[in-house]
């Protein structure tokens, strides 16, 4: 099985780049640990732990032919945990970023709905100003969206970088999520540089 490893800065288009694969396919640790009714967050949570749970989700994904990866490894741990598997063949780390100016505009604009869709002026706007185009409902505002609870989240994403990047290297793809087309941007870069991401060439970007 080929592993693709997703990671990127907040509001750099993670969830909305997840959502163009199979659901399947992705294996989302956040989801994983919810689904077990363990903290939220992965720094609640021992990497032996996350380790475990991930092998687990593996094995019974072996099937397909490629898995990417949603929030693993975040740790000096994880790393050296996924990198020992034989079994499993780490095939690129996509690096999705955005400076932190760009994260400060859009979470200060990000409008999200109960549904799970989420919205922002410009980039990805709703049709009708604060109403969720899936399924009509009022939009809000989330909490973690506040400047201080962004700044955190920011410290957090500097202070792991880093380690990511020098972990990955060799198989380091970087993606610019800065502007504005920068969804079809990552879909051609994406399509182009792997066989099992062709289907993204015409990929039109769902809003949710
Ligand atoms: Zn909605």
């Amino acid at each position: 099985m080929q592993v693709y490893m997703l990671y990127g800065a907040p509001t750099s288009g993670k969830g909305t780049i997840c959502k163009l694969f199979p659901s399947n396919h992705i294996v989302s640790m956040g989801n994983l640990l919810r689904q077990q009714q363990l903290v939220d967050g992965a720094n609640m949570v021992s990497s032996e732990v996350v380790n475990k749970l991930l092998l687990e989700e593996l094995k019974e994904k072996q099937h397909l032919p490629f898995v990417i990866l949603d929030g693993y490894p975040r740790t000096v741990d994880q790393i050296e945990f996924i990198k020992n598997q034989s079994n499993i063949h780490l095939k690129r780390f996509i690096h999705l970023s955005c400076n932190d100016e760009t994260v400060l505009y859009r979470t200060s604009l990000r409008e999200v709905c109960l549904c799970g869709a989420s919205y922002m002026p410009v980039l990805k706007p709703s049709k009708i100003s604060g109403i969720c185009d899936l399924c009509g409902q009022q939009l809000f505002r989330r909490n973690d969206d506040d400047l201080t609870q962004v700044k955190k989240r920011l410290e957090i994403y500097h202070a792991e970088t880093p380690k990511m990047i020098s972990a990955f290297k060799d198989i380091c793809l970087q993606i610019d999520m800065n502007e504005n087309d920068c969804f079809q941007n990552a879909c051609k870069i994406l399509a182009s540089s792997e066989r099992h991401f062709e289907f993204l060439k015409d990929k039109e970007i769902i809003r949710t």
